[in-house]
C-alpha cells in the first residue's frame, strides 16, 4: 500500500522490447525537460506533419469535406455510426460543454478523487454540487460509491476517466458495466478515454450504439502527439451530440484535420507508441521502486510516485534542475505525477530525482 494514499501497489513486469529508432525525439538539450502535461515527447508522426504542411496550400477554403472524411474514418475504425461521432478542437471542448449543458445548481456532478479536474472545476463554478469520491485501493473508480453519490445529488453527469489522470490507473470493464446497469437513469455517464490508447483496455465506445446516456471522449493530443493542433472526438447518441452542439459551432483547423486523418491511417502507429511508452515507463518505475520509492500501478503515459516529502517543494527543486514535472494533488500531498518522456528525458529525470532526494551513486 502506498503511504497516505490508501492505494495498493501492483507488481510491474517488463513488456516486449521495441526499437526506438523509428521514433524521432524532440531536439535534445534545448530548454527544460517537460514532463508535466502528459504530452507525447514524439509529437505528430512524420506522416501527420507532412499532411498538415501540405494542406496549408489549400487552407484558403473551409474544406468542410475533410471533417466528414475524418469523422467517417474514425467511426469506421471504432465500429460506430458516423452520426454518433462529432469532432471538436480538442477534448477539453466537449468536456467544458458537458459541464454547461448537463450540470447546474439542480443537477450535480460526481467525479473521482483524484482525477482530471477541469470538468469538476467548471461545474462547481456554475453552481453545481460536485461530489469527489476517492479512488479504490487498486486505483479503480469506486463505482458503487459514485452511483450512491449520483443518487444523493441528483447528478446530471458522472465522470469516469479511464485510464485515470493523474494516476494512470484502470477501471475494469465489468465495473463500468455495473455502473451503467445501476446508475440513476437521468445521470449521463461521460467516459474520458484520453489515455486509452496507451493501455491494454478495451473502449466502451460500442455502448453509444446501444444507449443514449453514455458519452465517450477521445483526443488526438496524447498518443498521436497533436496537443497543439487541437483535435478531439465525442461519441454519443445523436440527441446528446446535439446538446453538446447547442452551444455553437466549433470549426476545426484544417491542419488538425489533415494530421488527424494521416494519424488514423498510419499502420502500426498506435502499437508502436504504446509499446515505446510502456517500455520507458516501466524502466523508470522500476528504477524508482528499487530505490524505495513506491509508484502507483499505471497504464497511461504518466505515473505517480510517493516522493516521501512535500510534493510541491519537490516539484520546485526538480524544476530548478531543469526537469518540469506535474504537481501533487491535494488528497496526496507527497505524491507527484510525472509524464513519460523519451529515454533521454527519463535519464535526465533520474539524475535530477537522485540529486533532489540525495541518492548516492
Ligand atoms: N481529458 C484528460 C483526462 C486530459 O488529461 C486532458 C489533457 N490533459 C484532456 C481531456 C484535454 O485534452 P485536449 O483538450 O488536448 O484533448
Amino acid at each position: 500500500q502506498l503511504a497516505g494514499t490508501g492505494l495498493a501497489l501492483s507488481g510491474i513486469g517488463l513488456g516486449p522490447a521495441v526499437s526506438s529508432a523509428a521514433l524521432p525525439a524532440r531536439a535534445a538539450g534545448t530548454g527544460p525537460v517537460l514532463l508535466n502535461f502528459n504530452e507525447s515527447p514524439y509529437g505528430p508522426s512524420p506522416a501527420a506533419q507532412a499532411a498538415a504542411r501540405a494542406i496549408v496550400a489549400d487552407s484558403g477554403r473551409y474544406l468542410f469535406a475533410l471533417a466528414g472524411e475524418l469523422r467517417d474514418a474514425f467511426a469506421q475504425q471504432e465500429g460506430v455510426a458516423a452520426q454518433r461521432v462529432r469532432l471538436f478542437p480538442g477534448s477539453s471542448e466537449p468536456l467544458n460543454r458537458a459541464a454547461v449543458v448537463w450540470t447546474s445548481p439542480s443537477a450535480g456532478l460526481v467525479v473521482a478523487d483524484p482525477t482530471f479536474e477541469s470538468l469538476g472545476d467548471l461545474a462547481a463554478a456554475r453552481g453545481a454540487t460536485v461530489v469527489k469520491v476517492p479512488l479504490r485501493a487498486d486505483g479503480a473508480h469506486d463505482v458503487r460509491a459514485m452511483v450512491d453519490a449520483a443518487r444523493q445529488v441528483n447528478a446530471g453527469l458522472l465522470y469516469l476517466c479511464n485510464p485515470n489522470n493523474p494516476t494512470g490507473s484502470i477501471t475494469p470493464a465489468d465495473d463500468i458495466a455495473w455502473m451503467l446497469a445501476n446508475k440513476p437513469p437521468q445521470t449521463r455517464l461521460l467516459v474520458d478515454e484520453a489515455y486509452l490508447q496507451f493501455s491494454a483496455q478495451r473502449s466502451v465506445i460500442a455502448q453509444v450504439m446501444q444507449r443514449d446516456d453514455v458519452i465517450v471522449l477521445r483526443t488526438f493530443s496524447k498518443l498521436y502527439g497533436m496537443a497543439g493542433l487541437r483535435l478531439g472526438v465525442a461519441a454519443a447518441h445523436p440527441d446528446r451530440l446535439r446538446e453538446l452542439a447547442s452551444l455553437g459551432d466549433n470549426p476545426l483547423p484544417v491542419t488538425a484535420l489533415a494530421a488527424g486523418l494521416a494519424s488514423l491511417r498510419e499502420p502500426g502507429l498506435v502499437e508502436q507508441r504504446r509499446e515505446q511508452n510502456t517500455r520507458v515507463r516501466q524502466a523508470t518505475v522500476e528504477w524508482l521502486q528499487k530505490r524505495g520509492f513506491r509508484c502507483l500501478p499505471t497504464e497511461a503515459n504518466c505515473f505517480m510516485v510517493d516522493v516521501q516529502r512535500d510534493g510541491a517543494a519537490f516539484t520546485r527543486a526538480m524544476a530548478e534542475r531543469g526537469v518540469v514535472i506535474g504537481r501533487s494533488w491535494p488528497i496526496w500531498p507527497q505524491v507527484v505525477r510525472v509524464s513519460v518522456g523519451t529515454e533521454a528525458e527519463m535519464a535526465a529525470f533520474r539524475d535530477a530525482f537522485a540529486a533532489v532526494v540525495g541518492l548516492k551513486g
